[in-house]
């Protein structure tokens, strides 16, 4: 499990650049963890993500980081499921618009695909799996989930990805764009999953 340093905190090895990401699960877990990202042990590549589920690709980040670099360290893997689409762009999430195609690329053809849908069929989730390796080689996953509708324009500036676009039922009016982080992490898909992976390394 993970590594001690000076501070004598446990070091938790995040699978991941996003520094959104990153300082969201710092926000939960700095009191017990250090949390490195991927860029503090030196890796710099892009890890490939080819499976069909959020869970295969956390795990795949999670064992490349413990192959390539030595570090039991934990990954997440996050889609947004859209009802009105059948549950795209799911695992695709990050590619919706393409390949090349960044965050605002993917929101605005989300919005595009949505055009002349009714408030009441725009239901949306996020989910967010968290994959740990563990030291006798299996991976624990851990799960986190927000229900909430798809808006007919981006607000907000806060958070990143999707955000602008998703305001989840349990804070009403409001997108997660223009939630603090505080307020979306107590209600959001990988706020619940990394709770959940905290209080299974701190039982
Ligand atoms: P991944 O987990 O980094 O592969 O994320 C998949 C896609 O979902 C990317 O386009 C992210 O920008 C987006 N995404 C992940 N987490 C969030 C979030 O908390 N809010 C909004 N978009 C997100």
């Amino acid at each position: 499990m993970p590594d001690f340093n000076d501070n004598s905190l446990p070091v938790l090895v995040v699978a991941t650049n996003n520094a959104h990401k990153l300082s969201e699960i710092r926000a939960i877990l700095s009191r017990n963890f250090t949390v490195k990202g991927l860029a503090d042990i030196g890796c710099f590549e892009d890890i490939p993500e080819t499976a069909m589920t959020l869970a295969g690709n956390a795990e795949i980040k999670a064992r490349y980081v413990k192959e390539h670099y030595g570090f039991d360290c934990i990954a997440d893997d996050t889609g947004l499921l859209v009802d009105a689409l059948g549950g795209a762009p799911g695992v695709h999430s990050a590619r919706y618009a393409g390949p090349g195609h960044d965050s605002q690329a993917n929101t605005e053809l989300l919005l595009r695909n949505l055009e002349g849908i009714e408030r009441n069929d725009r239901t949306a989730r996020f989910v967010t799996v968290v994959a740990l390796t563990c030291p006798d080689g299996s991976v624990k996953f851990f799960e986190g989930k927000v229900e909430g509708i798809i808006t007919t324009r981006q607000l907000g500036h806060g958070g990143f990805g999707y955000d602008p676009v998703f305001a989840p039922f349990e804070a009403p009016g409001l997108t997660f764009a223009e939630m603090n982080q505080e307020a979306k992490n107590a209600i959001s898909h990988r706020g619940r999953a990394i709770r959940a992976l905290a209080d299974y390394l701190l039982r």
